[in-house]
């Protein structure tokens, strides 16, 4: 489990990362919204924590742009104010949750915890569109121009996880990591049947093409 962490505050962002590599988490700290922007889109979390007061750019902006390009990753506001409008401020922007400060580490946990097992929950959020296609996180089934298709277990994890991440180039590492056990022998060229087999079935017949190859680097899930 990784976390990106967006904190200006040094001794709470390593009291933080402290606690959470403790619970097995990975964290990785910006110390401002700009580098903190640059990290998320780098790489891929399965949760971002943000401060609100943050130099270069607040955490309510940074938030919003973290939404427009990810609509899936949970978002737990940290901020000194506590007032409704701050809260409501957060919550337009995109946030999935808000945490005053002080909090208990323990508190903090929790909620993280909370949210990411509510990631793949109900609500709006479990419906991923990219063009046409869509991906329902409950009901695990792809549809694409309103017709479903049928994907086996490892096409349709595949297919999550690339959606989950549009946008970005996946490299066949973190597929590999994410989709595959951690033993998995990269050197087989497994991943790429499986990228074939998947284009067949979303992208063959239909308009725009949404699975791409970027040689040497990955593939990744756009309309272009
Ligand atoms: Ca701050």
């Amino acid at each position: 489990m990784k976390i990106l962490l967006v904190e200006d505050e040094e001794r709470l962002a390593s009291f933080i990362r402290k606690g959470m590599s403790a619970e097995g988490y990975e964290v990785e700290i910006a110390y401002d919204g700009r580098t903190g922007l640059s990290l998320f889109r780098r790489d891929i979390y399965d949760i971002i924590l943000l401060d609100v007061n943050l130099p270069q750019m607040n955490g309510f902006e940074l938030c919003r742009i973290i939404r427009s390009e990810n609509e899936a990753v949970p978002v737990l506001m940290l901020t000194a104010l506590d007032s409704m409008a701050d809260k409501s401020d957060g919550f337009n922007a995109g946030a999935d949750d808000y945490l005053a400060k002080p909090f208990e580490f323990q508190e903090l946990l929790l909620r993280l915890r909370a949210l990411t097992r509510r990631n793949s929950g109900s609500g709006q959020k479990s419906i991923l569109r990219l063009a046409d296609l869509e991906l329902n996180l409950d009901a695990k089934t792809v549809a694409r121009a309103g017709k479903r298709i049928d994907l086996t277990t490892r096409e349709y994890a595949l297919m999550e996880y690339l959606m989950l991440n549009k946008g970005k180039i996946i490299s066949r590492v973190d597929i590999s990591e994410r989709v595959w056990s951690l033993n998995f022998d990269s050197s087989t060229n497994v991943i790429d049947v499986y990228i074939s087999y998947l284009r067949k079935k979303i992208d063959k017949g239909f308009s725009p093409k949404l699975l791409h190859t970027i040689v040497g680097m990955g593939y990744v899930l756009r309309e272009d």
